[in-house]
């Protein structure tokens, strides 16, 4: 039997569409906000948040926020926020 035609794959991905469909509160980065301090970064409890050093921005991976807010909460300049 091929892996993708397994019962359990089907219903695996069953579970990861209805994941990213119930997800409608990311956690978004104002650019002009954000100074890059990284302490959502450490804050974040599903590592969802990286800096681009680059560009002094933290960066959401919207696949992994599970909308917490613990960004918002502990940002300095309000930069991060859990969008409706
Ligand atoms: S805590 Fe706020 S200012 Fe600091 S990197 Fe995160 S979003 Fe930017
Ligand atoms: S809302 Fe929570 S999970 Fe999402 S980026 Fe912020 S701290 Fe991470």
């Amino acid at each position: 039997m091929e892996v993708s035609k397994t019962p359990r794959y089907n219903f695996l991905v069953h579970i990861e569409q209805t994941k990213r469909s119930v997800k409608n509160m990311p956690a978004l980065v104002n650019a002009d906000e954000c100074s890059g301090c990284g302490t959502c970064v450490d804050e974040c409890p599903s590592e969802a948040i990286t800096l681009d050093e680059e560009k002094g921005l933290a960066v959401v991976d919207q696949d992994e926020c599970v909308e917490c807010g613990a960004c918002e909460e502990a940002c300095p300049n309000q930069a991060i926020k859990v969008t409706e």
